[in-house]
This record gives C-alpha cells, structure tokens and sequence, in this order.
C-alpha cells in the first residue's frame, strides 16, 4: 500500500485515496495544511492499487501525446473575458465551449472563507469563480470520484488545475471512460501552504479589523498584467486595497515568490517540461514579443496555450474563432518552469517546524519576512545597489 516516506514524493493529488475501494486512506494535513495520504491498516486489504495509480514520478502517462506540443500565443477576441482572467482567457474559450454542450468543468475556486479548493461548475457563472490564479494548493477531497461519476453518467467534463492534478486523475479515470474527459493543466512553478494563506488573511483581518471579502492574488485590472501585485477588499469599504512589500511588512506575494512554503513536491516536480500530462497547457506567455511584438503591446495579457494530444487539438479547432492566434516556436515560449522545477528556500523544512511550534507572526518575524530583521535586511540591499 502507499507509504509516503519522504514527503517530496507526494503530491498530495488524491489518485491512492479515491481508487481505494475499501475507503483505507484519508488524506491528512501537515503542519502547513498540505495533504498527504494516511493508510488505515485495519481497513486496507493490501490490494495494491494506490501505489499502482501513483504518477508522481517520471515515467506518467504521455502515450496518447503528438511528437511535440503546438504553440500558440492567445488571446480571447472579448476584451472583457481576458480582463477577468489571468492571461488571455484560452480557460474560458475552452470551458465556454464545453458548458454550452451541456458538460461540467471542474476548477480551482473557494470554499469557506477564501480556503482554495477545486469545485464542480455546470453554468458559465460558477465557472466564472475559477478565473484568475490562486497561489495556494487547492484542495482535491472528493474531487476525483465526482468526475468518474459525472463520466460514467455520460457527461463530457473539462477538467483544469496543476499538471500533478491532471496527472493522477488521468490514471485514477483510466482509458475505458477518458474518452469524454478534457484535461488542461498550468504550467506550474508550485503551490503554497494552505494554512499560509488562512493564516496571513487572518493576520490582514486583524491588522485592519475588518473581515475581508474580495481577495485577488494578481490584480491585473488595476496594474497590468506584468505586474503582480496583491489586492483585498474589506467589509464595509467599496474600495480595493493593494499591498505592496513595504519597511517592516511583507506581503503573500513576497512569500510567494521566496519559495519558503511550496509543498515539498514541487522542488523535485517532474512535470517542468514539455512533455505534458494533459491534452492542453495555459500559461502566461513571457517572452511574447519574440512571437509578435505587437500582440500584448497594451499589457492585458496573452496566454501560452500548448496543444499536446490529438484531442486537444480537436477542441482548439472548435474555439480558434474565439479567439486571435499566432502560432509560436518551441525555442520562443520557453520559460523555466517548462525546463525545471523551482528551487525551494534552503530554509524550507527550518520555517515549516517554527511555524508548526510558534505560529504564523513568530515565523515571519523569526525568517526575517517581517518586523525589524526585514527593515534590515532591505536597507542592506538597498546599500548594496548603490555601491554597485
Ligand atoms: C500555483 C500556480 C502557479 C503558476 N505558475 C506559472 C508559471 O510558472 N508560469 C506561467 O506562465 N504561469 C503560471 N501560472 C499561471 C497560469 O499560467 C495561468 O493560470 C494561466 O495562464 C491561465 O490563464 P487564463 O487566462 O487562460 O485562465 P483563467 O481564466 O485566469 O483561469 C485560471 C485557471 O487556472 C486554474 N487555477 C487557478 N488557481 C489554481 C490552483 N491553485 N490550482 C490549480 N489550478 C488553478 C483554474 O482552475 C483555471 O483553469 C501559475 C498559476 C498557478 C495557480
Ligand atoms: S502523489 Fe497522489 S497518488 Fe501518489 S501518494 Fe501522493 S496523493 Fe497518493
Ligand atoms: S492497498 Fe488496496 S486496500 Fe490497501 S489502502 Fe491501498 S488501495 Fe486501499
Ligand atoms: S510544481 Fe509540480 S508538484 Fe508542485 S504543484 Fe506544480 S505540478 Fe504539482
């Protein structure tokens, strides 16, 4: 049965939990609310199948793939759909095509109060809650077994999310009923703490003393689609608040981007290259000048779409009127989370057992993300620069 030994080796996908027919596994939080995979022995029968289903190495499934991707710079034709989307809405051409032949389309969205977690949608207006990227690891519970469901009943389902998500539910689904499942994945550069987030938007409802109720990780509305800064908004203001690192603060983006908190997994990531586990990539596409230098010259945002399979390029067929498309060259689109995996904090494991021991405000104090370690540590740079 699956034993994860070394947590870099899972993904925390859910493929073991859901094909077990004995119900033997339930995922688990670590100190950092990822999930990982716990074997109840008095109900495992030692059939073997989680650990067979497991695609987190580097041999997963790429049979049905062409020779290489086809690349593509997108960008929807409705300057409002990619307004509302994170790079050129090629997600929402695509799910706008499946809904409106009745099909599901499954999605990185919210439950609670702002936890990430991947949702079911059957009309364009809970669809509409997956737009936009969530750098926090969405939580698949349940998620697997629904989309067999919705396949065995018939039902054509485009599912999106991470490529070790797409990954693990195309062995969970199989062949027999893959023949109606779309798969498109991001490319991925990894996935921050659940308990992070929760914990940073408490720390922000405090500071402020109000509860939040919008949150948008890359406001591309306000400041483009190059940049990449943080907005909230606060009950009882009508206005968007955006955080910017600052002296003695910091920001979710900030830790973001340090690679303190990305789940283990993600800095061995066998999924950083071309050879995808999906039958279409989205991805922002840096570097679009090389392929036309007009194309995002009003910084709205374009989008990589990579055809992988003969199947993703049977519904691109569909959609292309949606869309205004250039086609690319793989040495143009290349990015580095298509040729490695990131490199996590070398203090990674150090912040995960503070932070289980003291907590979400003594950690940031104590990894210098806040408080007067930061104030130093910026004049430091500072000083630095202008020697240079
Ligand atoms: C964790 C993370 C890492 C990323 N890393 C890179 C990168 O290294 N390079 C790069 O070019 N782009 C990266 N992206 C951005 C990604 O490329 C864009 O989401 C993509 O371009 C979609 O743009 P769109 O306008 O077509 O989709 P939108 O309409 O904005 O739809 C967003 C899509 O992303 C999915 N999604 C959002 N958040 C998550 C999540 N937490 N887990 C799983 N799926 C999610 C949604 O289900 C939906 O399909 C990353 C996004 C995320 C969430
Ligand atoms: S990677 Fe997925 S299938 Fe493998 S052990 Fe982790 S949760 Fe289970
Ligand atoms: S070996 Fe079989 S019964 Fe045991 S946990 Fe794995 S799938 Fe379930
Ligand atoms: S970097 Fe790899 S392991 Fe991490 S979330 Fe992305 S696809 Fe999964």
């Amino acid at each position: 049965m699956v034993n994860v030994k070394d947590p870099k080796n899972c993904c925390g996908c859910t493929a073991c939990a859901s094909i077990c027919a004995h119900d033997a596994i339930e995922m688990k939080p670590d100190a950092l609310g990822f999930l990982y995979p716990h074997v109840d022995m008095e109900k495992c029968i030692e059939c073997g199948l989680c650990e067979k289903v497991c695609q987190f190495n580097s041999h997963y499934d790429t049979i049905l793939n062409l020779s290489q991707p086809l690349a593509f710079a997108a960008r929807h034709k409705d300057i409002n759909e990619v307004m509302k989307s994170r790079s050129g809405a090629s997600f929402v051409a695509v799910s706008d095509y499946i809904l409106e032949r009745g099909g599901i389309v499954y999605g990185a969205g919210y439950k609670d109060h702002f936890r990430v977690a991947h949702k079911r949608a059957t009309t364009k207006e809970e669809r509409d809650e997956f737009r936009g990227s969530k750098y926090v690891q969405s939580d698949m519970t349940g998620v697997f077994r629904l989309v067999k469901r919705d396949l065995q009943n018939g039902l054509t389902v485009l599912f999106s999310g991470t490529p070790c998500q797409t990954s693990g539910l195309k062995a969970y689904i199989g062949n027999t009923l893959s023949e109606r499942l779309f798969l498109m994945d991001i490319v991925c550069q990894g996935v921050p703490a659940p308990i992070v987030w929760q914990d940073y938007i408490t720390y922000l409802e405090k500071e402020y003393g109000s509860k939040v109720c919008y949150v948008n990780f890359r406001d591309k509305e306000k400041f483009g689609w190059k940049s990449h800064i943080e907005t909230f908004r606060f009950e009882g203001s009508s206005r968007k608040k955006a955080f910017r690192n600052k002296h003695g603060r910091f920001t979710y983006t900030y830790l973001f981007n340090q690679h303190i908190e990305l789940r283990h997994s993600c800095g061995v990531c066998p999924y950083t290259n071309l050879k995808r586990p999906s039958d279409i990539t989205i991805a922002d596409y840096w570097g679009w000048q090389r392929t036309d230098p007009n194309f995002n010259a009003d910084n709205k945002g374009c989008s990589l779409v990579l055809f992988n399979t003969e199947k993703g390029l049977n519904l691109f067929e569909t959609i292309k009127n949606q869309m205004n498309i250039i086609p690319a060259t793989l040495p143009n689109i290349m990015q580095n989370h298509l040729s490695r995996p990131s490199e996590v904090h070398p203090k990674r494991m150090a912040f995960e057992k503070h932070y289980a021991k003291y907590g979400f405000v003594k950690t940031m104090r104590k990894f210098g993300l806040m408080g007067w370690r930061k104030i130093v540590s910026e004049l430091h740079k500072r000083i630095l620069k202008k020697l240079k």
